[in-house]
């Protein structure tokens, strides 16, 4: 057993896979280290071959590919767009930045998801897009959720930051948007520190997307010989990786199959010792719906009340075992105030927000720190 003293486990730990110096020696070797080198392709690629995609495209984080994914549909100000209130601030942030309007929807009680049930009434004129963000890998009803995209003629953009290689009815995330994202974040399942990617699910929107990466600029096809000089065309930032970073991410998502298997035998661990322990402390654990195949980001526990959520994290980090909350409502948020947000305007995510706690779980995560951090929490009861 370990001893809570002298080892504590941390909530999160970046793991390596395998080849990664290799692959960056190889990178620096090559010569070429800035964006879209060999390993960059190679990224894109795999994701593409593998999620069956048109187009991806490595950026520097989830955050600016989602500020990608609003620059490409041409966000306005004045535009509305309907985004989950429980989520990172990216996944909102990055349509403020063009002036938007964020509309908060509630989520459902069971998945945590944006509640689809609720979007068609939130549909005004102004309305452009629909975000959703598939929490803890685990796929929103994306059926109904595109039914209304189609009706109200609205964008729909994945957040799908935690949900690589996870699937809806057989079908894979980040595939169903026009626009979906990736993160690769040290706390996500696949990682190169700071990254992210833009998948696109339409080609009208590559071309564009290559020029709003590269600065504006058409350098893209400039490299492909289709334009004898570059010049600057459009808006854009700078969004594209090192090649170090990609050679680092490519490392990572060659061992794809052995990541996962290793995050879900720690999910399944979790979720087999501890469903006794919560069902005789009113805690509930995550739910994944038959047709939705998760990606084993997350595991975390709802429980009873803030109270029993403050003093289990206290409980667990007095024997070295690190959890973890989030997320505040974004609509309670200053900003989110500001767009008119209202106690009481998602009272799910407002309820959820104050249950929630998430236990460690991160790639290297061993059997024996797994049966002591189930030991630590089977060990709390709820008053
Ligand atoms: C991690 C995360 C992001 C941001 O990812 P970065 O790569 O750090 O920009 C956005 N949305 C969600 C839902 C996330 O979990």
């Amino acid at each position: 057993m370990i001893n809570a003293d002298s080892s504590s486990i941390p909530f999160n730990k970046a793991a390596l896979a395998g080849a990664e110096f290799d692959y960056i020696l190889r990178a620096i070797g090559d010569g070429h280290v800035s964006g879209d080198g060999f390993f960059s392709h190679e990224c894109s690629h795999l994701l593409e071959k593998v999620l069956c995609l048109h187009k991806a495209l490595l950026t520097t984080s989830c955050t600016h590919a989602l500020e990608m994914a609003a620059l490409l549909l041409d966000i306005q100000p004045g535009d509305e767009v309907i985004v989950p209130s429980f989520t990172f601030v990216s996944t909102v942030n990055a349509f403020v930045l063009r002036g938007a309007t964020p509309v908060f929807c509630d989520i459902r009680t069971d998945t945590l998801n944006l509640d689809e049930r609720l979007v068609e009434k939130l549909i005004t004129s102004r309305t452009k897009a629909i975000v959703v963000v598939h929490y803890a890998g685990v796929a929103c009803e994306m059926d109904a959720i595109l039914i209304l995209a189609k009706k109200h003629s609205l964008f729909v953009v994945e957040d799908n930051a935690h949900g690589l290689f996870g699937k809806y009815k057989g079908r894979y995330l980040g595939t169903f948007g026009q626009l979906a994202t990736q993160s690769f974040h040290e706390t996500k399942n696949f990682t190169c520190g700071e990254g992210g990617a833009l998948l696109i699910n339409e080609p009208q929107y590559i071309e564009r997307a290559e020029i709003i990466r590269e600065k504006g600029t058409n350098r893209s096809r400039f490299f492909k010989g289709q334009v004898d000089k570059y010049s600057w065309v459009d808006v854009g930032s700078s969004y594209l990786p090192s090649d170090i970073l990609a050679a680092f991410l490519f490392a990572q998502l060659e061992k794809r199959e052995s990541i996962q298997a290793a995050r879900r035998a720690i999910w399944e661990y979790y979720h087999a010792h501890l469903h006794t322990w919560a069902s005789e402390n009113r805690v509930r654990l995550p739910c994944v719906p038959l047709h939705c195949e998760q990606s084993w980001h997350m595991f975390y526990l709802m429980m009873p009340d803030l109270n029993a959520r403050q003093a289990l994290i206290t409980h667990l980090k007095n024997r070295g075992v690190m959890s973890v909350f989030h997320y505040l409502p974004l609509h309670l948020s200053e900003m989110g105030q500001r767009f008119g947000g209202r106690p009481g305007d998602c009272p799910v995510t407002e309820h959820v927000s104050d249950r929630l706690l998430r236990l460690p779980f991160y790639n290297s995560l061993t059997e024996d720190q797994l049966s002591f951090i189930v030991e630590s929490v089977t060990s709390f009861c709820c008053k």
